[in-house]
C-alpha cells in the first residue's frame, strides 16, 4: 500500500507578478479558482499570501478572509495556512490574519539575507507570534530558511511555545540562505530526527530546484511543496500554466517512491490537526 506524502500548493508568494506569468494568481477569486484546480490536482494542502491592487504584498486580514472562505467552500477539508512571512510588511501586522483562524500558519524562527534584503524576524516578534499560534490552535510549519532556525524551533518547543509534534519546511535554494544540496538536506533530517524524534518535515526548492527537491523529498520520506510562489516553470524555460500543472508533476513523481498524495482528511491525520470544520 504506498505511503500518502502531503502536497503543499504555494499559490502565490510575495515575488512573482503576472508579468513574470500571467497565472500567477493574484486576486482573491483568481486565488480560489487556483486553489481549487490544485486540490483536484492532488494538493491537500494550500500556503496563502495575499498581495493589494498593485500586487504588492499585503497583510490585509479581509482579503485572506476572503481566500479561507473561497477554498472551504471549493476545496473541502484542504488545509489552509496563512503566510506570516515579511516583505513589505511589519511588526504585529503580520500576524493580524490569524484572528481569522486559519489550519495553520508559517513560522520563520529567525532572521535570514534574501538575494536583496533581510528577512527580519525578531525574537520577540517570533515569540509572540508563536503565543498567537498556541492560544488559536493554529499549527505552526517552521520555516526553516537557515540551519539556526532549526534549533530554534527546538528551543522553542522546550520551552513550551510550540507544541509537539512541530512540523518543519526546509527551504532550500535561496541565494545567501540554505543551499539545494541532498547531503545538506540530510544532514537536516537527522538532526531534526535526534531533537524532535515525532516531528514531520517537508522540504521545498526554488526554481529549478522545485522538481529535484520534490524527488529528495519523496526518496526520504518526507512530505512535498510546489507552487508558483517558489518557481514559475514546469520545465525549462516553459511557463507553467497555472498551480495546478507544477501539483501534476509532483504527484505523478509520488508513484516511482511507492507514495500517492495524501487526501485531506490523511493530512490532516499526519500533520496531528483539528479535522476540517
Ligand atoms: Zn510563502
Amino acid at each position: 500500500m504506498a505511503e500518502p506524502t502531503i502536497i503543499t500548493v504555494a499559490i502565490t508568494g510575495s515575488v512573482p507578478r503576472k508579468k513574470d506569468n500571467p497565472a500567477v494568481p493574484v486576486e482573491p477569486e483568481e486565488q480560489i479558482e487556483s486553489t481549487q484546480r490544485a486540490f483536484e490536482a492532488g494538493a491537500a494542502l494550500a500556503h496563502i499570501h495575499v498581495r493589494d491592487k498593485d500586487e504588492n504584498p499585503s497583510s490585509d486580514p479581509g482579503r485572506f478572509l476572503r481566500v479561507k472562505e473561497g477554498v472551504m467552500k471549493h476545496c473541502p477539508g484542504m488545509i489552509i495556512q496563512f503566510s506570516t512571512g515579511g516583505r513589505g510588511r511589519a511588526g504585529a501586522e503580520r500576524w493580524q490574519p490569524l484572528l481569522h483562524d486559519p489550519d495553520m500558519a508559517s513560522l520563520t524562527t529567525g532572521s535570514v539575507n534574501f538575494p536583496a534584503s533581510i528577512y527580519e524576524n525578531t525574537p520577540q516578534l517570533i515569540e509572540e507570534m508563536a503565543k498567537v499560534m498556541l492560544e488559536r490552535d493554529i499549527k505552526p510549519e517552521i520555516e526553516v530558511f537557515d540551519l539556526a532556525m532549526l534549533y530554534n524551533a527546538h528551543n522553542m518547543a522546550e520551552k513550551g511555545l510550540l507544541r509537539r509534534p512541530i512540523h518543519c519546511q526546509f527551504v532550500m535554494g535561496i541565494p545567501n540562505a540554505l543551499p539545494a544540496r541532498e547531503k545538506t538536506l540530510d544532514f537536516l533530517i537527522s538532526e531534526l530526527r535526534e531533537l524532535e524524534p515525532d516531528a514531520t518535515w517537508a522540504a521545498m526548492g526554488i526554481s529549478r530546484w522545485q522538481i529535484v527537491v520534490n524527488e529528495w523529498c519523496l526518496k526520504r520520506g518526507g512530505h512535498l511543496r510546489t507552487g508558483l510562489e517558489d518557481n514559475i516553470y514546469r520545465a525549462k524555460g516553459v511557463l507553467a500554466t497555472g498551480n495546478a500543472d507544477l501539483v501534476r508533476l509532483a504527484a505523478d513523481l509520488c508513484a516511482k517512491y511507492g507514495r500517492r498524495p495524501a487526501t485531506p482528511a490523511e493530512a490532516r491525520m499526519i500533520l496531528k490537526l483539528r479535522p476540517a470544520t
